[in-house]
Parts: C-alpha cells; sequence; structure tokens
C-alpha cells in the first residue's frame, strides 16, 4: 500500500477561517493535497490564466498558530505545485491544518486565495477501524487483540473513570494503539522521552496508546487506555484550563483510573520515603521532572495522595477542584479553597496515613549523627557497669569455686 494517501476524504474545500480574496485574479482550481505523515506535504492546484502573476507562496497555519508557507513554482500553462518539508515535524498529529495561496503580480499586488483544510492524521499505517457507541478503536496489523476485547477493555477503563471523575463525556472516544513505543513517539514529535507510552488529545477526544512488546500488549492497553480516558473526563471539567490543572491531581486521578496501579509504586514510595526524597507537591503543580527514575516517583506519590484525598474528602471536592481550575490563584490556593487545608499540610496528613508510625525510616542523616551523640554516653555506661561488677565480684571472694 502506498504511503502516500490521497485525502479525498479528510480534504475540504471550504472556509472556515476568514481569509479575504484580494486582487483582480481568478482562485487556483483543482487544489488537491497529498501528504505523507512525517515527512511531507504535496499541494497542486491550476491557474485559469496566469495574467501577470509573477510568483507565488502557500501558507499551512494550525488552529494552534503554527505557521509554515513554501515557494510555489508556476508553469506556463498554469500548473502550480509545492511541497512543504515535515522533517522538524512542524505540525502535531491531529492538528487541524489550513492553507492557501498568495498569488503576487508583476506590481506587487498580491491576491489571496480562499482557504482549505485537512486533518493531519498519521497515514503512515493501514489503520483498521472497530465502532461502539462508547469508542471508535484503530488498531494495526501489530495489535492481534480482537475488536471485542478491545472494546471490552476501553468500557472497563470508562466504567473506572466515571466512578473516579461522575461526569458524562463525549461520545464516541477515540482510540488509536500504535503498534510500539517508538512510532507513537515519533507521531507526537518526541525523541527524548522514550518513557511516553500514553497520551491524550483532550480538546479533539482522542486518546493514543501503544505496547511496550507483544507479549505485554494486553497488560499495556489495559493499564494505558483506562489512564488516557481519566484525562479525557477531566478534560471535559476543565476545558481549556485543562493544562493549568495541578499535575499531580491530573496524573493521580489517571492513574487511580488503572486496574492495579498500587503494587507497581509500593517499593519505590517506600524506598522513597525511608530516604527521605519524597517530591513536595508544591513542585508537581505545574510539571513532572523529567528525568525517568524521578518522573515514575512523582506518579507514584501522585497517585497515593489522591487515592488519600479521595477515601478523604471523597471523589466530588476533587470534581468540585478540577472545575475551579481557572479561577486564579495559585496551585496552593486552589486546594485550599476546595480542602480547607494547604498542600503542606495534606502532605503532612498523607505522609502519616500512606507511612504508618512504625514503619522505621533509614538512611536519616539527622539519625546518624544522634547515634554518634548517643554512642559515647552509652560505651561510658557500659564501662561504669562493668567496673561496677568487678568491685562487686571481688567483695564476694567464696562465690568462685
Ligand atoms: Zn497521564
Amino acid at each position: 500500500m502506498s504511503l502516500i494517501l490521497l485525502l479525498s476524504f479528510f480534504f475540504h474545500l471550504n472556509s472556515p477561517i476568514n481569509i479575504p480574496v484580494t486582487g483582480e485574479v481568478n482562485p487556483p482550481t483543482d487544489v488537491t493535497l497529498t501528504y505523507q505523515f512525517g515527512d511531507s506535504i504535496q499541494v497542486d492546484a491550476t491557474l485559469q490564466e496566469i495574467g501577470s502573476i509573477d510568483r507565488a507562496i502557500i501558507i499551512f497555519q494550525t488552529d494552534s498558530g503554527a505557521k509554515m508557507q513554501v515557494p510555489v513554482s508556476i508553469t506556463p500553462d498554469g500548473k502550480l505545485s509545492g511541497r512543504l518539508d515535515l522533517s522538524d515535524n512542524p505540525f502535531k498529529v491531529f492538528d487541524h491544518i489550513y492553507y492557501w495561496f498568495e498569488l503576487t503580480d508583476k506590481a506587487g499586488n498580491v491576491t489571496k486565495s480562499p482557504s482549505y483544510w485537512f486533518d493531519y492524521l498519521d497515514n503512515r499505517f493501514a489503520w483498521h477501524k472497530s465502532e461502539s457507541k462508547w469508542f471508535t478503536i484503530y488498531k494495526t496489523e501489530a495489535t492481534t487483540i480482537s475488536d471485542s476485547d478491545l472494546q471490552e477493555i476501553a468500557l472497563a477503563g470508562l466504567k473506572r473513570a466515571t466512578d473516579l471523575i461522575p461526569v458524562s463525556p463525549q461520545l464516541p472516544m477515540q482510540i488509536y494503539i500504535y503498534p510500539d513505543v517508538d512510532s507513537l513517539s515519533s507521531a507526537l514529535g518526541i525523541t527524548s522521552q522514550d518513557w511516553v507510552a500514553g497520551e491524550t488529545r483532550p480538546d479533539l477526544g482522542v486518546i493514543m496508546v501503544s505496547a511496550a512488546s507483544a507479549d505485554t500488549l494486553r497488560v499495556d492497553l489495559e493499564r494505558q487506555i483506562p489512564h488516557e480516558i481519566v484525562h479525557l473526563l477531566e478534560y471535559s471539567l476543565t476545558k481549556t484550563d485543562y493544562t493549568d490543572a495541578p499535575k499531580w491531581l491530573l496524573e493521580g486521578l489517571a492513574v487511580n483510573g488503572q486496574d492495579d496501579y498500587a503494587a507497581t509504586f509500593d517499593q519505590e514510595l517506600s524506598s522513597a520515603y525511608q530516604k527521605n526524597t519524597l517530591i513536595p507537591f508544591e513542585q508537581l503543580c505545574t510539571s513532572f521532572p523529567p528525568e525517568s527514575s524521578q518522573s515514575t516517583l512523582a506518579y507514584a506519590q501522585s497517585a497515593s495522595f489522591v487515592s488519600y484525598l479521595l477515601a478523604t474528602y471523597g471523589d466530588n471536592k476533587l470534581t468540585e477542584m478540577l472545575q475551579s481550575v481557572g479561577t486564579g490563584g495559585s496551585c496552593d490556593q486552589l486546594v485550599s479553597q476546595t480542602l480547607g487545608k494547604d498542600l503542606a499540610t495534606l502532605q503532612a496528613e498523607w505522609i502519616n496515613a500512606a507511612f504508618p508510625k512504625n514503619h522505621v525510616k533509614k538512611g536519616n542523616p539527622n539519625d546518624y549523627w544522634l547515634l554518634l551523640l548517643i554512642l559515647p554516653v552509652v560505651f561510658a555506661g557500659l564501662w561504669c557497669i562493668r567496673r561496677h561488677g568487678s568491685a562487686k565480684k571481688k567483695s564476694e571472694p567464696n562465690n568462685e569455686k
């Protein structure tokens, strides 16, 4: 199958943004666009009358404002052709991309054509689609799980997610299952953070997940799909303020949406507690540390903290917190106004609940200093006892036989 797909069904000849048509030149006709994801976009068109047109460009622009332009070649019979190189990943997967021509005549007058648009879908793979009332799931041939099992995994995740966040999501959700982590990373334009296994475009209702290997496919999907579904529900409460929500809250809820996450993080948490390296939650409000080990700890802490908050304050309070995002104020203020306590106080309470007092800490440097201070006293005491014992023995000569 050719990697370049004619986008007849993604391609729309309408003008959703208001680009004025100026000048006297008739706009190009027979406009066609093809692209190979991550490689190039090719646009061809015809000018019925070249007239005094001297040069032309095509401008591409996304909803988020990313903008690129390329020169257009013009043949004497009016064929226009422009190619945009995508190797630097100027656009993200699922971007809604507008494009239009700007034609300049010899006198410098510029004519803008109507604008056209297309959705930048990942056409590197032959996606197989399965549909239900709740989900449209796309998979490649590498995903060997049946359509009905995939729908079942997603539905179980949706039930857990709506238990945590009781809202009605926008349906159907779209789920893309990438064949491996690398192909998902390249779709997202990520090259260095290879631990990103799942991603959501909550504004579009799209989830992207991947499997680390064929052996772990089902386990990976049972973990990732519910996690990403929670993110979609969070978005339905926060809308465009989603990225301003405390990161520990977004990720903590998402991990709680996974079926059995606790065992994965137990070791990480107790080790950090014993070494006194737990991260203050104030530091996890806007982002997580990029280093893999610290990032895992951030997820582990957030999951445990949110689990504690859910048990103590109930899901309604966390829903209220998400709804209050964007009303102004800091992360700490958001928490205080919803739960009546600041983050540091809540962190201390969580530590008391998560790590019971009989859980002996090791490795605290203060403990070593205390030991150094106590040791001379202990030795002095032992020396006195020994001397006292010796003196006693001398006063009881008849005990020895
Ligand atoms: Zn997440």
